[in-house]
């Protein structure tokens, strides 16, 4: 089969730091375009705007959209219109109701929409899932508490209406939990602690729970210094499970079970290449819609201004 032509459209940090090398090493994918307002590539074709590479001669089968979510619903819509398979960064949207028309275009179009969270591609992921279907959860905790000067310098966008604050990684945790545990999450509360100055949260502390009553706690912080967090604690009826940096770890009762490098780019191009392949679309909605739902539900406080 033919490589999958591919266009990447905003070249920030996810796109260089993850993107790239993911395509280069994904058998079956080229890249072949960027759209960026501000950046090019050597040996790559470039246009300042989506609207340029689509309105071009340039043949092209699918767009990475790793632009900030606020612009990505619009972008998604023009592609798909265009022909275009799309891949959307995490957040899959700004917000939920967007996705349904895309859905609908891309089902329309014979297209495939595929909504990423990179996190679920990562190591710890799936053997967690396993343990988890043999071993009743009784209580989960996730920590995730990273320094956002250090994560996302000049990211503006981030603390704007839409950009989802310290939900941004918050729900890359809310993917993997959504993803390992046996039964549906809900949300029963939030503590949402937003900048004078902003409009998105810096901190928030959740309650979530399950059908059966399982009860799970998350604590998201953008303002953590030294040591960073990103872990998933499950007590279970067969011990205690814990999943740390984001993934790339699993510890049960102490005992390392796997300690792998990152590598959830290339494993999510292979999916892309073989969705299209397929001729099928993948968007699952649950982690952003907890964090809606965080929104609905959650107090807020006023906290001291950010300057980042
Ligand atoms: P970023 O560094 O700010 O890059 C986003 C890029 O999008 C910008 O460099 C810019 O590219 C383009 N852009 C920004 N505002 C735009 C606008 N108003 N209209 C059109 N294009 C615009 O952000 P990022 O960290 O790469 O994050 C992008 C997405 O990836 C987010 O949804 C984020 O959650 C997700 N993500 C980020 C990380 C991470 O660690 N940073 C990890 C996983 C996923 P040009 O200058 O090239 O036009």
């Amino acid at each position: 089969m033919a490589a999958l032509r591919l266009a990447i459209v905003g070249l920030g940090k996810i796109a260089r730091d993850q993107h790239l090398p993911a395509i280069a090493a994904t058998e079956g994918a080229e890249l072949v375009a960027v759209a960026s307002r501000n950046a090019s590539l050597e040996g790559v074709a470039h246009f300042a705007t989506l609207e340029e590479l689509l309105a071009s001669d340039l043949p092209v089968d699918a767009v990475a959209l790793c632009t900030p979510p606020q612009v990505r619903r619009a972008q998604a819509a023009l592609a798909l219109a265009a022909g275009k398979h799309v891949l959307l960064e995490k957040p899959p949207g700004a917000t939920v109701s967007e996705l349904s028309p895309l859905i609908a275009a891309a089902a329309q179009a014979g297209l495939t929409l595929f909504a990423t969270w990179h996190s679920r591609f990562a190591p710890a992921v799936e053997p967690a899932r396993v343990f988890l279907a043999q071993h009743r959860p009784r209580s989960v905790a996730v920590t995730w508490k990273e320094d956002v000067r250090v994560w996302h310098p000049g990211q503006g966008w981030i603390f704007e209406p839409g950009g989802l604050g310290v939900f941004d990684p918050g729900i890359n945790a809310l993917s993997i939990l959504t993803a390992i545990l046996p039964e549906p999450v809900f949300v029963t509360a939030a503590d949402l602690a937003f900048p004078s100055n902003r409009q998105a949260p810096i901190a928030a502390d959740l309650t979530l729970a399950t059908p059966s009553g399982l009860p799970l706690t998350a604590a998201f912080d953008f303002r953590q210094t030294g040591e960073q967090s990103w872990d998933i604690r499950v007590e279970t009826d067969g011990g205690m499970l814990l999943m740390s940096g984001g993934g790339a770890r699993l510890f049960h009762d102490g005992r390392s079970l796997i300690d792998e490098p990152e590598r959830e780019y290339p494993g999510l191009y292979r999916r892309f290449v073989g969705l299209v392949g397929a001729g099928r679309s993948e968007v699952d909605l649950a982690p952003l819609a907890l964090v809606a739902d965080a929104f609905l539900l959650g107090r807020r406080r006023s906290v001291d201004a950010f300057e980042g």
